[in-house]
Order: C-alpha cells, then sequence, then structure tokens
C-alpha cells in the first residue's frame, strides 16, 4: 500500500491512512509513504538556498519545515512514543542542517547532495506514519528504505539493482509479515551498494512501492492517492471524464508517458515484468473498509477487462518541444534507444518520412537531450506541439480509429492536426495539433468516444 504525500499532508489525512490500513491488515500490507505534501519541493529549495550561500533563508526554510512535521507528529503520537518521535524529529533535522552547512560550503547544489537533501521527506514521513499506526494500535515496524533499495549512483533519477534490492527486501519485510507486523518505508528514497543516498526520480514513490510489491510476490500493489483513479481524460479540461475500471499494462505504460500524472511510469516495469497488478485509489474517499477486499473499486492495472470501450483514455501532452531526428543508414534503432534511455519526459513518436519523431515536455532538459541525440543523428528542433494519444492496446483496426480522429479533428475546427502513430508501434493512436485546437479536439474526441453519465465508470 503506497500512500502519497497528500494522503498524508497533516494529521487529520494521517489518521485517515491509519484506518485504510487497519481495514486492510487480514491482507498483511507493507506500507511505503511519500514525504508529507509539499516536502520534496521545500527540501529542494532549502538546497538552491544553500546553494546560493543564503544560509539565513535556507535555516529559516529548514526551522518552517520542522514546525510542519512537528505539529503534524505530534497530533499522531501517542504519549509513550513522544521520546521516539523528538528523537526522530532531532536526528533527521541536525543531519538536513549538516547537509545544509555541506551545500553552502561547495556552493553548488550536486545531484549527490540533491537526493540527500530530498531524501528527508520520507525518511520523516515513514517514521512519522508509523508512530501513527501505532497510536492505532497497529504493531508497525519503520524501515530505513535507504539500507533496502539498492541503485547505480545516477543521482536523481538512480535505477533499482534488482538483485541486491530484492534480496533486501525479502530479508527485511517477509519476517515482519509473518510475525503480523505491518512494515513501513519511505518511497522514492534509495541508495548506492555503498550506501551513498540516490533518488529514483521525482514522483518516483509509486515505483519503490512496485519494486517492494514484485520483490516480494504481493498479491497487489494499492497507489493511495488524491483522485478516484485514472480518467477516461483531464478533468480539467473536459468535466465529464469518467473512471477507467481496468487498464493494460501496456496502456498503463502509454498513458503515463501520454501525459496522464496519475502514476510514475517506473511503477510499470517491476509490476508488468511479474505480472503484478496495481490499482489506483482514494484516499479521501476509500471504499468500504468492511468489505474485506477492495476487488471492483478504483482502477486496476494489468488485468484488463474484454469488454468495450475499446479506446481506454485520451492523453495530451503539451511539449515544450518537438524533435526531428534523422540517422544516417538507418541508425533509427539507436534514435529510439536514447530516447528510451532519456526517461519519460521524452516520447517517442514514430518515424515519419526517414526521421524519428520526438516530443520532450521538459524545457529544462533540453541541453541534455539534445547532447545524447547528437550522438547518433542530425536533429531539428522545432517549438513544442502538444500530442493527443488515444490509448487501447486493443487496436486491431487502429487505421479506422486513426481516420475517425483526423475526420473528429477536422469537425473540432482543427484543420492542422497530423497522425504520428496509427497504434501498431505502440498502444495509441497520436495525433500531433496546435496549442490553441486541443481543447476544442480533446472535448470534441471525448464525446465521440465516452458518450455516457460523466458518474459512471467504463469498464
Ligand atoms: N516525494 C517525492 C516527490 O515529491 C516522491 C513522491 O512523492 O512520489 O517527488
Ligand atoms: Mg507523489
Amino acid at each position: 500500500m503506497k500512500f502519497g504525500g497528500s494522503s498524508v499532508e497533516a494529521a487529520p489525512a494521517i489518521e485517515r491512512v491509519v484506518e485504510i490500513v487497519r481495514a486492510r491488515l487480514a491482507r498483511r500490507p507493507v506500507v511505503v509513504v511519500s514525504a508529507m505534501g509539499k516536502t520534496t519541493r521545500r527540501l529542494l529549495e532549502i538546497g538552491d538556498a544553500a546553494a546560493r550561500g543564503d544560509l539565513g533563508q535556507a535555516h529559516e526554510m529548514v526551522d518552517e519545515l520542522r514546525e510542519l512535521h512537528a505539529r503534524a507528529a505530534e497530533a499522531v503520537t501517542a504519549e509513550p512514543d513522544r521520546a521516539r518521535l523528538d528523537a526522530a524529529l532531532a536526528g533527521r533535522f541536525g543531519e538536513l542542517r549538516r547537509t545544509v552547512s555541506e551545500i553552502v560550503a561547495a556552493r553548488a547544489l550536486a545531484p549527490r547532495l540533491a537526493d540527500e537533501v530530498a531524501a528527508y521527506g520520507e525518511l520523516l514521513a515513514s517514521e512519522i506514519l508509523t508512530l501513527a499506526l501505532r497510536r492505532g494500535g497497529l504493531d508497525a515496524a519503520f524501515l530505513d528504505c535507504r539500507t533496502l533499495i539498492v541503485t547505480d549512483d545516477r543521482f536523481t533519477r538512480a535505477e533499482p539493482l534488482y538483485e541486491a534490492t530484492d534480496e533486501r527486501l525479502r530479508a527485511a519485510v517477509l519476517p515482519l509479515v509473518a510475525e503480523g507486523r505491518v512494515p513501513v518505508l519511505g518511497g522514492y528514497v534509495g541508495a548506492t551498494p555503498e550506501g551513498v543516498t540516490t533518488t529514483l526520480g521525482r514522483e518516483g514513490s509509486d515505483f519503490t512501492a512496485a519494486i517492494v510489491g514484485a520483490a516480494l510476490d504481493a498479491e497487489e500493489v494499492q497507489i493511495w492517492t488524491d483522485v478516484d483513479g485514472m480518467l477516461t481524460t483531464d478533468p480539467r479540461l473536459v468535466p465529464a471524464a469518467r473512471l477507467i475500471r481496468t487498464l493494460s499494462f501496456a496502456e498503463a505504460l502509454e498513458l503515463a508517458s501520454a501525459g496522464a500524472k496519475v502514476l510514475h511510469p517506473g511503477t510499470l516495469g517491476p509490476a508488468g515484468r511479474k505480472g503484478l497488478p496495481v490499482r489506483i485509489l482514494s484516499s479521501r474517499r476509500p471504499v468500504d473498509p468492511s468489505r474485506d477486499s477492495d476487488n471492483g473499486a478504483g482502477t486496476l492495472i494489468g488485468r484488463r477487462g474484454a469488454a468495450p470501450p475499446h479506446v481506454k483514455s485520451i492523453a495530451f501532452r503539451r511539449n515544450a518541444y518537438l524533435l526531428r531526428a534523422t540517422a544516417e543508414d538507418g541508425a533509427g534503432a539507436a534514435v529510439r534507444e536514447t530516447a528510451g534511455r532519456l526517461g519519460p519526459a521524452v516520447l517517442w513518436l514514430g518515424e515519419h518520412e526517414g526521421a524519428a519523431l520526438l516530443a520532450l515536455d521538459r524545457a529544462d532538459r533540453l541541453p541534455e537531450v539534445l547532447d545524447q541525440l547528437l550522438q547518433v543523428a542530425r536533429v531539428e528542433v522545432l517549438a513544442g506541439r502538444p500530442v493527443v494519444s488515444l490509448v487501447s492496446e486493443d487496436l486491431t483496426d487502429g487505421g479506422a480509429l486513426a481516420a475517425a480522429t483526423l475526420d473528429a479533428a477536422a469537425a473540432a475546427g482543427a484543420a492542422d492536426a497530423r497522425l504520428v502513430a496509427d497504434g501498431t508501434a505502440c498502444a495509441a493512436v497520436r495525433i500531433l495539433a496546435e496549442e490553441e485546437d486541443v481543447a476544442r479536439l480533446v472535448t470534441r474526441l471525448h464525446q465521440e468516444l465516452f458518450d455516457g453519465p460523466a458518474g459512471e465508470a467504463v469498464p
């Protein structure tokens, strides 16, 4: 069971988490938790202030963060655990101040130090949640994620070393579960084999949950968050968006990379390899806790229902850049491989007229992405154009869907929309559109594909 930052943002939310876990004790849960609310961002801001040499500002922000954690923690900790809480807070914030001094001395926030700073959020949240569960009468056991998740040393987006990680997780977690205890660890954070702190990249706690679930052969990974599940499109754009009940791994991966922000795409690696289902659930509106399972609730990934609709969702990315990479003598595979390595910010759109088309949604990564691509191809950079993706693994007739999509685009007045993937190379039909057409286009497509009451989930 993974709880995101909003699920533990303050004492009342933490208390809801305790009840959610309690109701599922029979399923022998292991808990993975993110940093509280906006803590990671604030920690990185502290790192930036320290890198500027602004020690006053950095310390002020450390004190604010301490205040926020102390307030929530005191409200959820029972009297006998007070000393433990005080020790945890004093310990973590003492370490944080030492890290801040180190950054001030270096006058730069090196990736290694950024990870060290960011890690305190998950360490604190996991200690606090352990105490809250104990106050609720659950026999929770805190585990330091840095001793369990072993990674390479690509700081700020480290990759797990699965063999060592799986071994450590099984050794540390399974005995606790067997004793009826509830292990609690922070997500997002790991360490190199030498013990240097790393992180798996922003929003990486979902990924941790899948790593843990896969290592332990769990029944299910539950991602508890602040929405009911994956939706048929972004509800800020189309209020009639509906909950999706089931998705395949390929569809979920496609959706995560095509712009849906609900799930960290890395999560689907370990889960997909093991065929381990991932369920997204709302901690704001948990299903009736007296039910003995969460079957049928939220969005279930990895057990796709056969029933229509065949298209599961319409995702869109407002990309910063569109890149056209042309490689000599069919080196398209090298471009694709490079794009894969660059991670989810780079979306592979397919090959067109001898060039590979890629979309990049993070302007800050352009120098790095260009640097890598230029080693294998000539690259042309265009200012960003949004990509709209109709996600479905069941594109037996992708051609017809592609044609229907272009018709809908024309009908919506998006005359310049252009097809870039027809469903043969990935689980989606994709079109490139103009920024000003996106809202109309997505609304129109949604109407055509998901006609029905907004409150009703699609199977
Ligand atoms: N706390 C980390 C972040 O904000 C990881 C996570 O929330 O999944 O990026
Ligand atoms: Mg999160």
